[in-house]
């Protein structure tokens, strides 16, 4: 099936440098990996969150180092690739660009180690066009308690949550532990949104979403990101089928305007079978229609639930 992706999350802007040296060692315009613009070609229209992931202990670099070297080498590919791919801050942008037949890019933050946790950064980012920060990656850190360490908000973690919803980002609960997870729904005024976690009823791992918390996301007009990562689709074979099964049970939840994609991709070790890129998204929309999932369904959990999940955040 022919259809439009809206991705929220990857980790190309990383991958395209090395750890150790931060220089750039691959092109976006081609490359190994999961995400490259010649593989974009094939998509009818797509729309990619590029993550700047940092975390304290990543190299021998420090996180504000990784962080700037990620931003400005991917601003120079999208200067680079102009005839192909444009940042959009707007979703009427995102809109434009995929009109015209390029790439839409929206920066994001995973892990706000690279800006040293501070809230009062926010309004810098935001205007550099940032739409969706994490609050946490897998350590617990001066704004919350990660899915691994447990713990809660700390007072500088629900500042940056008033923050962020000020200048416009989306709020993503991806790595955050389940306390800070009820506590952020407590204060965020506007869209909670997990930029790529899978259900934990069918696949029990603590970085996926409990039946309750995609419920709680739905109630703010947020969406949950289908993450490609095989650890959290399932045991054994994981292939399209097992990704379709935590759709379908979204979908059994009432969450047909709360499901968008999220793959995770050149951050994932290792692929469900059948699928080796961004190209591949098509695939899981083929298989959804084989379950009998309407197109216009397919469409919404592709591309309109994230654009109007970003609509609410601005407004
Ligand atoms: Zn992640």
């Amino acid at each position: 099936m022919n259809v439009p992706v809206f991705d929220l999350h990857c980790d190309t802007a990383l991958a395209l440098l090395s750890e150790e040296t931060c220089q750039p060692v691959g092109k976006l315009a081609k490359r190994q990996g999961h995400i490259d613009l010649e593989r974009a070609k094939k998509l009818p229209g797509y729309c990619q969150l590029f993550a700047m992931f940092t975390t304290p202990n990543m190299g021998p670099h420090s996180a504000q180092t990784y962080f700037n070297a990620m931003l400005s080498n991917l601003q120079k590919e999208l200067e680079e690739n102009s005839q192909r791919i444009a940042q959009a801050r707007t979703m009427e942008e995102v809109q434009k660009i995929a009109d015209s037949g390029k790439v839409a890019a929206i920066l994001s933050l995973e892990g706000p180690a690279g800006i040293g946790f501070d809230p009062g950064r926010l309004e810098e980012l935001a205007s550099l066009g940032f739409r969706m920060t994490t609050l946490t990656w897998n350590e617990e850190n001066p704004l919350a308690g990660s899915h691994k360490t447990g713990g809660g908000l700390t007072a500088q973690g629900k500042e940056y949550i008033r923050r962020a919803e000020h200048y416009g980002m989306a709020l993503d609960v991806s790595h955050l532990s389940d306390k800070a997870f009820w506590e952020m729904l407590d204060i965020a005024q506007g869209p909670v949104s997990a930029s790529h976690s899978n259900s934990r009823k069918v696949c029990p791992v603590s970085r996926n979403l409990t039946d309750e918390m995609f419920k709680a996301i739905c109630e703010t007009g947020g969406v949950a990101g289908i993450n490609l990562y095989t650890d959290f689709l399932g045991e054994g074979t994981v292939d399209v089928e097992t990704v379709c099964r935590h759709i379908l049970h979204f979908l059994d939840l009432g969450g047909e305007k709360h499901i968008a994609l999220g793959g995770d991709l050149d951050g994932c070790e290792r692929l469900p079978e059948g699928i080796t890129g961004i190209d591949c998204w098509p695939k899981v929309a083929q298989a959804l229609l084989g379950h009998g999932v309407e197109e216009s369904t397919i469409k919404d959990l592709f591309w309109n639930n994230a654009i109007r999940m970003f609509d609410l955040c601005s407004m």
